[in-house]
């Protein structure tokens, strides 16, 4: 039996050690929490800082690990795969240089420019406040202003919609700077307006296989309103689109991938490994929002739970090269997500409150469960500041998808907790098919 080691702890993690654990792994786990989901599925486990190298490479060589699967891009940006691969270990996760697709902001966009990858944005990179304040002045159109390097989702302010004028256009760069915040340097890109959607491949190098494409809600609160968080919830269709989506355009969005992949080929730094790509679809076309270097989370658990293909295969075949479109299959089902997560997340949340799972229940839903930053002290499993536990409902069709994941979710419980119901219901996906409408017009 393979041995697997996988890193991470949160509902992402728990949906690849599930595929795993499924293709027949034995699955060796680093995290920071005690997963409760994660840990009993694994062979062993660890609670180790995920970011810290040396202690995940001597465990994955306790483990006798012979591939490892890296959930979070913290971990990649500290080289652990370059370090895993220096011992043997094969990795579905990309090499540190391969991995500033995410982890550099201008990295990106240059790559993507010099490559001419359909779909770039107008942008513009600064290492100091007063270029950036000088190209700022003479803007003709609105930006998006992203700090160069990792911020845990939390650095990107919109002009029009976090910031309202230039003068506060000025006041979040010059805190960039100030503040260091993601490695201090700044990229500007113009802002665009449309519908947004996730598509993931797997990467092998060379090739690369697109996965179902899914929507993802990063808004608080219900009717896409409230502060950005890290994903509230998600939905994908049966036929592997979105509603407002035609073939031309998810043809775009792979194409750019495509590009993208065989432009690091070119630079020296193969990418192997799972490619995430946000995209928005405008009234001139699929634009490329960014790049992240793994699974989303919530969009992992809406892909790997209808994966027909066994995971550890694919996993392989992404170590050894020879991923191809035939070798990987999905189910044709709808999938609904919807996060459990402690009232006040996205702000000031409600931390350390018991929450109760009956997972029989969950099961005879139509659903399954993942477990996010939870952590399970004394028999008890307690909230934490960020996402509690996830809900996937599974269904030939959307709707009943969705009413799968409802009736599940009344088998979970606790204090001080908030869902967004609203996902994946015909009302919220209308709202976005007429909006695109008139974006089209
Ligand atoms: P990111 O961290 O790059 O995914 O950005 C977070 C969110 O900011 C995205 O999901 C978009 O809603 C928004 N955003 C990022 N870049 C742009 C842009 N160029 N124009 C408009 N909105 C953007």
């Amino acid at each position: 039996m393979k041995r697997v080691l996988a890193v991470g702890g949160g509902g992402r993690e728990h949906a690849i050690v599930k595929a795993l654990a499924r293709g027949g792994a034995d699955v060796f786990v680093a995290m920071k929490n005690r997963n409760p989901g994660i840990a009993r599925l694994a062979r062993g486990f660890k609670l180790i800082k995920e970011t810290d190298v040396d202690r995940v490479v001597q465990f994955a060589k306790e483990s006798g690990a012979e591939l490892a699967v890296i959930g979070p891009e913290a971990p990649l940006e500290a080289g652990l795969a370059d370090r895993l691969l220096e011992v043997g270990i094969g990795c579905v996760g990309p090499t540190k240089s391969a991995a500033r697709i995410e982890t550099s902001k201008k990295f990106a966009r240059d790559l993507m420019h010099r490559y001419r990858v359909p779909g770039n944005l107008r942008y513009a990179a600064f290492d100091n406040f007063e270029d950036a304040r000088r190209y700022i002045l003479d803007l003709d159109h609105e930006v998006a202003v992203k700090p160069t390097g990792l911020t845990g989702g939390k650095g990107v302010k919109v002009q029009g919609e976090h910031l309202k004028d230039i003068p506060e256009v000025l006041d979040y760069v010059r805190e960039i700077f100030e503040k260091g915040i993601g490695g201090a340097g700044v990229v500007l890109e113009e802002r665009i307006q449309g519908e947004e959607f996730t598509l993931q491949a797997f990467c092998d190098g060379r090739s690369m296989v697109p996965m179902p494409l899914v929507q993802d809600h990063k808004r608080a609160f219900e009717g896409d309103v409230g502060p950005n968080t890290g994903g509230m919830g998600s939905y994908s269709m049966e036929d592997h689109l979105l509603p407002f989506i035609t073939k031309g355009e998810h043809e775009k969005a792979v194409e750019a991938m495509r590009t993208t992949v065989a432009a690091l080929h070119k630079e020296g730094c193969p990418y192997q490994g799972i490619l995430y790509g946000q995209f928005m679809l405008t009234s001139t076309g699929v634009k490329i929002i960014e790049f992240n270097s793994r699974f989303g989370d919530p969009e992992a658990m809406n892909v790997l739970p209808i994966l027909q293909t066994n995971f550890v295969e694919i996993s392989e075949r992404i170590v050894s090269g020879t991923i191809s479109l035939a070798s990987v299959e999905f189910a044709r089902k709808a999938t609904v997500c919807k996060y459990v997560v402690p009232e006040g997340y996205g702000m000031q949340a409600k931390a350390d409150r018991p929450i109760h799972v009956d997972e029989k229940g969950v099961e005879m839903s139509g659903a399954e469960l993942f477990y996010a930053a939870v952590n399970e002290e004394s028999g008890r499993i307690l909230t934490s500041t960020s996402r509690a536990v996830a809900v996937v409902g599974i269904a030939s069709h959307l709707e009943d998808a969705e009413k799968a994941c409802e009736r599940a979710l009344r088998f979970v419980s606790g204090e001080a907790l908030y869902v967004r119901h609203d996902i994946g219901k015909k009302e919220i996906i209308q709202k976005k098919i007429a909006r695109m409408q008139s974006i089209r017009k």
